[in-house]
């Protein structure tokens, strides 16, 4: 008889633990408490899923800032041509963008999961339980979940849980698992919003002025770490890929001082010396703001935060215009959460000590890395490091 594994969370890491094991025969028994599976995968693929990355492994491990070991062996073994490798599989086309990210032909979630889901249950070892919440687990790993039949028993010596971080609630990743897990010895590191916006006390005059405009090519900096790409200045604060890449240090220097000083480079690509020869150039019937448009290209969103800041308009002040970033923004904004279950607790095979035979999977660890597929990507190599390793 197939030898039976739970697991709980039907999101790309828990979905990715049942293509595996079922390819090695075992049974899965999956439970998710929301109405339909991977549902935070399918948000993802809204702005065009981006998979994973096509850099090498080495500033690829790095983008996992406090892990880069660990993922540079884990990407190593399931590694993104791996990550191609299975939507090859399910008849899903990839392709490499100009940035080096990898995207799903058709951009969206939705082709992969279909043809995911029905990998899975045209397969007879494969049982799905959904709108069953995980309520309570023991030591012998007996799990109990509250489902519309009331509550549900079921053990099994192998356990996988996938349940995900605590961002964007209602796709189901609610971190509520954290005190069952808790409740069995097992450590976890409070969660923080990742990849998220943070809060700034604009002026009245600049929300009305630049409200939900871009910032293009410039580079955020914080304490020497850099950031290329854009931002968007929203009513409440500034968010976007620069902020996301550069959100843990943003956010331990909030939770050390309160709030945390960045400073912007809205021309990265001259010099002070280049822009100051081009605000010399300024004609006596130019405006300063035309001036600033028209020689330095400067968009309307950069020109309203120098005049924010009362600044001199200098080369200095374009290459290093200071933001205080106060907060960020509410946790359930985030795309992803740092915190969850703590590596020190677990074995090589992300195997509980406390509770042999649980193993987890997915952003329910205490990982974390920016936007650009690094997420997924970890997702599916821990997932694949967790079946790998089963006894
Ligand atoms: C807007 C947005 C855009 C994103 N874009 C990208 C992107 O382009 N590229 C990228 O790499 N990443 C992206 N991400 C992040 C990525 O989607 C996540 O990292 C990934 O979905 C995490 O997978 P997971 O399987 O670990 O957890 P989840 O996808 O969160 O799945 C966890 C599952 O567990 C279930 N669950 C939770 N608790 C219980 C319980 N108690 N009982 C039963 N079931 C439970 C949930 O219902 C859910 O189905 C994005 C995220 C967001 C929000």
């Amino acid at each position: 008889m197939a030898k039976k594994v739970i697991i709980v969370g039907g999101g790309p890491a828990g979905l990715f633990c049942a293509y595996l094991l079922l390819k090695k025969n075992y049974q899965v028994d999956l439970y998710d408490h929301s109405s339909g599976l991977a549902k935070k995968f399918l948000i993802a693929g809204n702005g065009g899923l981006n998979l994973t990355h096509s850099e090498d492994l080495k500033p690829f491990s790095q983008k996992y800032i406090g892990n880069e070991n660990l993922f540079y062996e884990l990407i190593n073994e399931f590694s993104p041509s791996d990550l191609r490798g299975f939507c090859d599989d399910l008849g899903v086309e990839t392709f490499i963008g100009t940035s080096g990210r990898v995207f799903p032909k058709k951009l969206k979630a939705g082709e992969i999961l279909l043809k995911w889901t029905k990998i899975l249950k045209e397969n007879s070892n494969f049982n799905l339980y959904l709108k069953h919440s995980l309520i309570d687990m023991d030591s012998n790993k007996t799990l109990s979940f509250s489902s519309a039949a009331g509550e549900v028993k079921t053990q099994a010596d192998t356990v996988i849980l996938a349940t995900g971080g605590a961002s964007w609630k209602k796709t189901g990743s609610d971190g509520k698992w954290c005190e069952i897990i808790q409740s069995l010895g097992i450590e976890i590191e409070d969660f923080r919003a990742m990849n998220c916006g943070f809060e700034v006390s604009w002026s009245e005059h600049l929300k009305k002025r630049v409200e939900r405009s871009h910032l293009k090519n410039i580079e955020l900096s914080i304490l020497g770490h850099k950031s290329r790409g854009e931002a968007m200045i929203t009513p409440y604060g500034i968010e976007g890929g620069v902020v996301y890449a550069l959100s843990k240090f943003i956010q331990d220097k909030i939770q050390d001082e309160g709030s945390a000083s960045v400073n912007i480079d809205l021309k990265p690509d001259l010099s002070d010396q280049e822009i100051e020869a081009k605000l010399q150039k300024r004609k006596l019937k130019d405006s300063l703001s035309n001036h600033l448009r028209k020689s330095l290209k400067l968009d309307k969103a950069s020109i309203a935060l120098l005049y924010e800041n009362s600044l001199n308009i200098t080369a200095k002040n374009i290459k290093c215009l200071p933001i205080k970033l106060e907060r960020p923004r509410p946790i359930d904004e985030a795309i992803s959460t740092s915190g969850g279950v703590k590596f020190s607790e677990l074995t090589k095979n992300f195997e509980s000590k406390a509770v042999p035979g649980l193993y987890f999977a997915g952003e329910m660890l205490d990982f974390d890395a920016p936007t650009g597929g690094y997420l997924l990507q970890g997702c599916f190599s821990t997932a694949s490091r967790v079946v790998k390793g089963l006894k």
